[in-house]
């Protein structure tokens, strides 16, 4: 409030500066145009004035009728020429006698014989000033001086009205602009200040509010909108970041609701053992044995957590190196040979062709590892795994397919979540050691995304299902084809 205040007040002082200026500029060009105009009018009035005593004077010369000296005729023309705001004076040049006169002030006597003739000049007498016109007059050899006086009281008075107006017309508008300029401006910072007062209340638990958008087209809508753009963005991330909370509770309580299965396992098969006595060493061997398998567990878990929850920093920092996506898959394939015979499962691979792509072998390898073990663990006793690899123009596409019950409708969206499991009971009681978390799909989904590559279920019925994963081929791997290794 405080700042837009002052934005108030600057613009305010900004506008009454500008006005003042111009104003100021414009009274005073006024003023000196004024002074300028009467100075010449006054000028010009005494020319016009003194051609007519010239005039005057011609005339008693010229009028026979009477035998009059000179001196007598300009008396005579003096007598005629009095008018109101002037004054005529003659005086003979050399001893500067007064021959005639319309004032008999004896100032002016004083200061027109100071003055050259001929001159436009200014005289101050005490309280009063003129305007002098000097002109020299002759008669024969005798010289005289003429002096027309025009005073300037009316123009001086004039000229300090005018001077007085000046001083309150221009400090008064200024002051009503000032005032209208703070009502305006306090009027144009109403929507910012009713827009600031509205962003202030918005908080975390109303980020769905708005700025109310009243023209599009104008500034202050335009900032609005911007604002609401804001805000909707800021939404959004408050939002995930909401999501991302709610994800990261859930996986703690999945992850360690799985790693207190086999934790259970372990205390109670060792209790039981321990509590009797004695035991034969087939009984701790046997009880030893599910320890260990249930630790085998718990370090895959584990391994698989951590790679998650490294994947989810971003911190996980894979090895790319030029592989062949074949050999990955024999030794795959050589790798789960013995899960596979001990559930009577066939396993049928199928390449014909070197692959060679960029890549980090020991992640594919966990990404088909957890598909052939999937497909052997949910296959059927004396099914079948089938891989084949082949390449299309653009992907070397990879498919696992088994013979096993198959995966429902509405499972098949889910079965890549973190922790999911299809039928929690079936895959823990049945092998327990590698029975995962559900996190084996996930994991297999980020390795896939990180080779730029893809894993989808690409069918599944009660006969069996089909996993698919390709990855792109790019150009420098198309032209190492012929490669022999
Ligand atoms: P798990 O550790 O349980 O194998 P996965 O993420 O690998 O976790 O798989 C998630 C779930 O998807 C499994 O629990 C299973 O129910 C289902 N599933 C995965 N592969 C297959 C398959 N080949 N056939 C049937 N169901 C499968």
């Amino acid at each position: 409030m405080k700042m837009l205040n002052s934005v108030r007040a600057k613009l305010t002082a900004l506008y009454v500066g500008i006005l003042a200026f111009v104003l100021i500029a414009f009274a005073a060009l006024t003023y000196f145009l004024v002074v300028r105009v009467l100075a010449d009018t006054a000028d010009e009035n005494l020319a016009e004035m003194t051609r007519n005593f010239k005039t005057a004077l011609a005339a008693e010369r010229a009028d026979k009728t009477e035998e009059s000296s000179f001196e007598n005729d300009v008396r005579e023309a003096i007598d005629e020429s009095r008018f109101h705001d002037y004054v005529f004076a003659v005086y003979a040049a050399d001893d500067n006698r007064r021959i005639a006169s319309t004032s008999d002030n004896a100032d002016l006597d004083a200061a027109f014989l100071k003055t050259a003739a001929p001159s436009y000049s200014l005289i101050n007498t005490g309280n009063n000033s003129f305007r002098v016109h000097a002109v020299p007059l002759e008669s024969g050899a005798d010289k005289y001086r003429l002096f027309v006086l025009y005073s300037l009281k009316d123009q001086t008075d004039f000229l300090e009205r005018l001077r007085s107006i000046f001083f309150v017309a221009v400090p008064l508008a200024l002051l009503l602009s000032g005032l209208g300029g703070y009502f305006l401006a306090g009027k144009s910072l109403a929507p910012v200040v009713d827009m600031s007062r509205r962003a202030a209340t918005i908080s975390a638990t109303n980020l769905h509010a708005r700025l109310p958008v009243k023209n599009e087209k104008d500034e202050l809508g335009n900032l609005a909108r911007i604002f609401n753009a804001l805000l909707e963005r800021l939404e959004g991330a408050f939002e995930q970041l909401e999501n991302a909370s709610e994800q990261q509770r859930r996986f703690m309580a999945d992850a360690s609701h799985e790693l207190r299965t086999p934790l259970a396992i372990v205390r109670g098969e060792s209790e039981v053992t321990l509590a009797k006595e004695n035991r034969t060493a087939a009984e701790y061997r046997e009880s030893l044995a599910v320890v260990h398998d249930e630790s085998k567990r718990l370090t895959r878990i584990v391994e698989d957590l951590f790679t998650l929850a490294r994947a989810d920093a971003g911190q996980f920092r894979a090895n790319f190196a030029e592989i062949y996506l074949d050999e990955i898959l024999s030794d795959c394939v050589r790798a789960v040979r013995v899960l596979a015979e001990k559930r009577n499962v066939s396993l049928n691979l199928f390449i014909n062709q070197e692959m060679p792509m960029r890549g980090d072998e020991q992640l594919l390898r966990r990404l088909f590892i957890n598909l052939l073990d999937n497909a052997i663990k949910y296959n059927r006793a004396g099914g079948a795994v089938s891989i084949a690899a082949e390449k299309t123009s653009e992907n070397y596409r990879v498919t696992v397919g088994d013979t096993g019950a198959g995966i429902s409708k509405d499972e098949q969206t889910k079965i890549f979540e973190r922790f999911y499991r299809a039928d929690k009971a079936r895959s823990r009681n049945e092998t327990s050691a590698t029975g995962g978390a559900g996190l084996g799909l996930a994991i297999a989904q980020w390795i896939a995304s990180l080779h730029d590559g893809k894993i989808e279920l690409v069918s599944s019925n009660e006969t069996g299902s089909v996993f698919g994963v390709a990855f792109p081929i790019r150009k420098a791997e198309n032209s190492n084809r012929t490669r022999i290794v």
